[in-house]
């Protein structure tokens, strides 16, 4: 199932009747499309429609059995417009924008690159940037920074490169003197822990992959955003919510100690709810985000019980608390 199988432009024209039969918002919802942000297929009349969306149901058209490709499935942007072109339609590209922010993912890749070349500063023919300028793509498709034209190009790689700079000691007065807030706090992380940097990158890069398959938005659930960034946040959650792990580690303490206790305040949810606390209590995932190994499976021993407050205050805030740093800021009654 894949957007190359999608060759009958009546399937497109069934999809542009269902979007102008049911409005876009209506269309996007129903296909579980987020709005393309300015790749847009425009009809004879010049009426536009989202162009990733359209691809979406109109392989659902084509392949009745198959049904609509999911918005995880393929690309938006540049191949999408290739194969409506090649169609017959008109698909007009973004207007040029301000492309968004940086995230922290995106920070921590390219300050590794940075890193590992420095003192020198590949340009934007360097087949290193070129491919992070891939990635950083790739990246934005499953965290729905739905992006134009420009979104990260070898330029702006480059360019984010030489931001680095002006926080380097070893390169004094050099670099562009502007640059965002973001940076600086990376920068502050990270530069001085070269393994973590490291290991932070690679577990991105390799995570990214499984992640595409996984249309959801994260974080979720009151979590802050992890210093690693949102692909190792979402990997994190993704691997606490292991449910058949989960239900293992609680039998665990159950037999140890025929009840269930938060690790950090030792709340029981039996004792303070009767029967219906009985068996609830949740999972963290105690292993350093930078340090997660996607592919690797959970131990019983990664996983430690909290109860819903303590897990909470663990993952309110940047950066996130270690089981011992709780443990020290919980007041005793
Ligand atoms: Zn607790
Ligand atoms: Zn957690």
């Amino acid at each position: 199932m894949a957007l190359e199988d999608l060759t009958d432009p009546n399937a497109v024209l069934r999809s542009l009747d269902e979007f102008r039969a049911l409005g876009q918002k209506q269309f996007l919802r129903k296909y579980g499309f987020g709005s393309s942000r300015g790749w847009m297929l425009i009809d004879t009349d010049g009426n536009e429609y989202d162009a990733k969306a359209i691809i979406g149901a109109a392989h659902g058209y084509q392949y009745p059995a198959l049904g609509p490709l999911p918005q995880s499935g393929f690309y938006g942007g540049q191949p999408t417009a290739r194969k409506l072109r090649e169609l017959g339609f008109k698909v007009n590209e973004p207007a040029a924008r301000r492309n968004p922010a940086w995230t922290r993912d995106e920070l921590i890749l390219a300050l590794d690159l940075y890193m590992r070349h420095r003192p020198l500063f590949p340009d934007d023919k360097h087949p290193e940037v070129i491919e992070l300028s891939t990635f950083l793509n790739r990246l934005a498709a499953i965290t729905s920074t739905s992006p134009g034209g420009s979104f990260r190009n070898a330029n702006g790689v480059a360019m984010k490169l030489q931001n680095f700079r002006r926080f380097d000691p070893s390169q004094r007065g050099k670099g562009l003197s502007r640059g965002s807030r973001s940076e600086a706090e990376v920068w502050a992380v990270f530069a001085d822990d070269p393994e973590r940097l490291r290991s932070a990158a690679t577990a991105i890069r390799t995570a990214v992959p499984t992640l595409e398959h996984d249309p959801r938005n994260f974080p979720e659930g009151g979590v802050a955003e992890a210093e690693e960034g949102r692909i190792l946040t979402r990997l994190h959650q993704v691997r606490e919510r292991d449910y058949r792990l989960v239900e293992r580690r609680k039998m665990m303490a159950l037999r140890a100690n025929g009840a269930l206790h938060c690790e950090a305040c030792r709340f029981n949810f039996s004792a303070k709810y009767g029967e219906r606390g009985h068996g609830f209590i949740e999972c963290h995932h105690a292993k350093p985000v930078s340090n997660l190994q996607p592919g690797e499976k959970t131990k019983l021993d990664d996983l430690i019980l909290l109860c819903a407050n303590c897990h909470r205050m663990i993952h309110s805030r940047r950066p996130w608390l270690s089981l011992e740093e709780l443990r020290k800021i919980i007041i005793l009654d």
